[in-house]
């Protein structure tokens, strides 16, 4: 099942930080870390029930299909939704490139990262999949 629909992005409470404000919060072990370093921390919780980062450098993707000259780019998220560590999960979310270089890049995953996390204030969970077409996302749902 393909969904498509606009999402809206909003500012989440707590923006691009190392040290969890939820996990705090439950008592967890709040530092976060993720699989390489040097890259911006891009992270969002509403300092309750989630959080939610960006775990990997961006990466290009190539489409099985062949859909024109479009570069795509991938990027890993993880999140957690309540308190317990051990469940947290990843997704990941591809995007048209923007021309501009890494700037631009983590512009865009910073705006994602909005998305997502509003969207995972609403629904308690995500979609493993997501392709973003401007300001329009596409869930692919099992
Ligand atoms: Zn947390």
């Amino acid at each position: 099942m393909l969904i498509n629909h606009v999402l809206e992005s909003s500012q989440t409470e707590f923006r691009n930080f190392n040290v969890c404000p939820h996990c705090e919060w439950n008592g967890e072990e709040a530092l976060l870390c993720r699989l390489s370093e040097g890259l911006p921390m891009i992270s969002r919780s509403d300092g309750r029930n989630f959080h939610l980062l960006l775990a990997d450098r961006p990466l290009p993707y190539s489409a099985e299909r062949n859909e024109g000259r479009t570069q795509k780019t991938s990027a890993c998220f993880w999140y957690l939704y309540g308190a317990d560590r051990s469940a947290t999960k990843s997704l990941v979310v591809l995007f048209e490139c923007a021309t501009g270089g890494k700037a631009n890049i983590y512009r865009q995953i910073e705006f994602i990262a909005d998305v997502l996390a509003e969207e995972l204030a609403r629904h308690q969970s995500l979609a493993v999949f997501y392709n973003m077409q401007g300001e329009r996302i596409l869930e692919l749902a099992y």
